[in-house]
C-alpha cells in the first residue's frame, strides 16, 4: 500500500526534546519508513519570546542521537514569514479574515469562522465530534507580524503536502480550527492521528517530578539510543504480540497506527532499565567499551585504565551488572581509584576481630603469589580456607569488603586479578590496620 505518505515532526524550540516529543517523532518516523514515505522536520519558531537557537540545536542533536533521520528540512518557520503573509492576504481578500487593533499588541489578523460543523475521523480515536459554532474567530497573525501556531502549521502542512498529521492529543482541540483553515485555504485535508499522552508511574501526567523527562537527560545517564527507542515505541504501541525487544527493522515492519492505543501509557522506569541492560549485554564488547569511554573520562578514571585488555576484562566481568553506562563507573570505581567508600554494614558484618587471623594469613599468603592469575588466586585462597576449616564465603566476603568496600561484586578471583597484587595488598593492609 504505497500512498505517498508524507509526515512531519514540528517541534517548538523552547526547551529540550521531551520523551513525549521523542515518541511523536518516532511514531512519525516509523510510519514514514513503514510506508516508504517521507519524514520531514520543521522547526516551529514563530514564538519570538520563547524560541531559541540553542533549543533547536538540542532537539536536532537528540533526534540524531536517537537515529531518527529526516528526509527534508529542517525548515524554519521564522524564515517563511512571507509565505504566511501571502496566505493571510488571500484570506483577507476572500473576506475570511479581518484586521483587529489589539490594545498594546498592534494590528492582528483574525480568521472568520463560518460555523460549519467539522467532525473528523481520527485514525486512533475514531470519529471526533466538534462544532465550530463554539469556536470564536481566532488570531492567525499576531501584532508583530508573526503567524500563530494554528495558521503557520496549516499553511505548512498544506504546502508541504503532509498526508498524515500524527501528534499528541494535547492538540486535539486545535484540529477543528485547523480543519476550518484547510478548507478556507483550499488545501486538501490530511488524515489526523492523535496519540494519547504519557503518564508517570503514579498515573499523573509525566512531568519533572517523575524524574528525567528529556532525551538529553536519558542520554547523560547512559541509556543507549536503541534501548530508548525500543522502550518509547512501546509507550502506546505494540507489535500485536508480547514481544518486547524489537530491532528498528522489526519496528518499521510492524508499525501501524491501528496498533496505537487509545489510552495513555505509563512510563515504567524499571522496564526501561531492564531493556537498557539487555541492549548493553547484546552490544559487542568493543562497542560497549566505546560507549563507556566518555563516562570513564568524565569520572576522571582514565588514568586508572591499566591496558585495553584489562578494561576489556573488567567490562566483560561487569556487563551483566550495570543497567546504565553511568552505573558502570559507580560499580567499578574501586578498580580505577584508590578512594574506596566502605559500606558500614558490610564492614560491621564481615570485618570483625574474630576474622583477624584469617585475613592476616590471607594477606601473607597472597604476598607470596607471583602472578595474580585466577588459577593461582583460587589455589591460594582455597588452601587457606582448608587450613582454617572455614567455608569459602567466610574468607571471600571479608576480602571482598576489604578491596571493594562492599559485599557485592563480581567473582572474587576475577576481582583480585583485575585489581592486581599491589592494590589488593595495600587495601588488605589498610583493612587490617583500620578495621580489625
Ligand atoms: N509545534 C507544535 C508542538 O510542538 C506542533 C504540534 C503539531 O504537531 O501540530 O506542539
Amino acid at each position: 500500500m504505497s500512498l505517498n505518505v508524507k509526515v512531519r515532526f514540528p517541534p517548538s524550540p523552547t526547551g529540550f526534546l521531551h520523551i513525549g516529543g521523542a515518541r511523536t517523532a518516532l511514531y512519525n518516523w516509523l510510519f514514514a519508513r513503514h510506508n516508504d514515505g517521507k519524514f520531514i522536520l520543521r522547526i516551529e519558531d514563530t514564538d519570538q519570546q520563547r524560541s531559541t537557537e540553542e533549543a533547536t540545536q538540542t532537539i536536532l542533536d537528540s533526534l540524531t542521537w536517537l537515529g531518527l533521520d529526516w528526509d527534508e528540512g529542517p525548515y524554519h518557520q521564522s524564515e517563511r514569514l512571507e509565505v504566511y503573509h501571502e496566505y493571510v492576504e488571500k484570506l483577507l481578500k476572500k473576506g475570511r479574515a479581518f484586521y483587529v487593533d489589539e490594545p498594546e499588541k498592534g494590528r492582528a489578523v483574525r480568521f472568520k469562522i463560518t460555523g460549519e460543523v467539522t467532525d473528523f475521523d481520527d485514525l486512533i480515536h475514531g470519529n471526533i465530534k466538534s462544532d465550530t459554532s463554539l469556536i470564536e474567530d481566532f488570531v492567525i497573525q499576531k501584532g508583530d507580524g508573526f503567524p500563530t501556531y494554528n495558521f503557520a502549521c496549516v499553511v505548512d502542512d498544506g504546502l508541504m503536502g503532509i498526508t498524515h498529521v500524527i501528534r499528541g492529543d494535547d492538540h486535539m482541540s486545535n484540529t477543528p480550527r485547523q480543519i476550518a483553515l484547510y478548507k478556507a485555504l483550499g488545501f486538501e485535508l490530511p488524515r489526523f492521528a492523535h496519540i494519547p499522552m504519557i503518564l508517570g508511574e503514579d498515573g499523573s501526567r509525566m512531568s519533572k517530578r517523575h524524574g528525567a523527562t528529556s532525551v538529553t537527560e536519558y542520554r547523560e545517564k547512559g541509556y543507549l539510543p536503541d534501548a530508548l527507542v525500543n522502550f518509547i515505541a512501546l509507550l502506546g504501541w505494540s507489535p500485536g504480540n508480547d514481544q518486547e525487544l524489537l530491532t528498528r527493522q522489526e519496528m518499521i515492519e510492524k508499525f501501524t497506527l491501528k496498533r496505537v492505543n487509545k489510552t495513555s501509557a505509563r512510563f515504567d522506569n524499571t522496564k526501561l532499565d531492564w531493556m537498557n541492560s539487555k541492549y548493553i549485554q547484546d552490544l559487542p564488547i568493543e562497542n560497549l567499551i566505546n560507549e563507556l569511554h566518555p563516562y570513564i573520562k568524565k569520572a576522571n578514571f582514565n588514568g586508572g585504565i591499566i591496558s585495553d585488555e584489562w578494561l576489556h576484562k573488567l567490562v566483560e566481568l561487569y556487563k551483566e551488572r550495570f543497567k546504565t553506562l553511568s552505573e558502570f563507573v559507580t560499580l567499578t570505581a574501586p578498580f580505577f581509584s584508590d578512594e574506596i567508600e566502605y559500606d558500614d554494614t558490610a564492614v560491621q558484618k564481615h570485618l570483625k576481630k574474630g576474622n583477624s587471623s584469617l585475613i592476616k594469613d590471607a594477606y601473607e599468603k597472597l604476598k607470596e603469589i607471583r602472578t595474580f592469575s585466577i588459577k593461582e588466586l583460587e589455589g591460594c585462597l582455597r588452601s587457606i580456607t582448608n587450613e582454617h576449616s572455614v567455608s569459602f564465603g567466610k574468607l571471600a566476603q571479608p576480602i571482598r569488603v576489604a578491596v571493594i568496600g562492599k559485599s557485592a561484586s563480581a567473582g572474587i578471583f576475577e576481582t583480585l586479578e583485575l585489581l592486581g597484587k599491589e592494590k589488593t595488598l595495600k587495601r588488605l593492609e589498610y583493612t587490617i590496620n583500620t578495621f580489625l
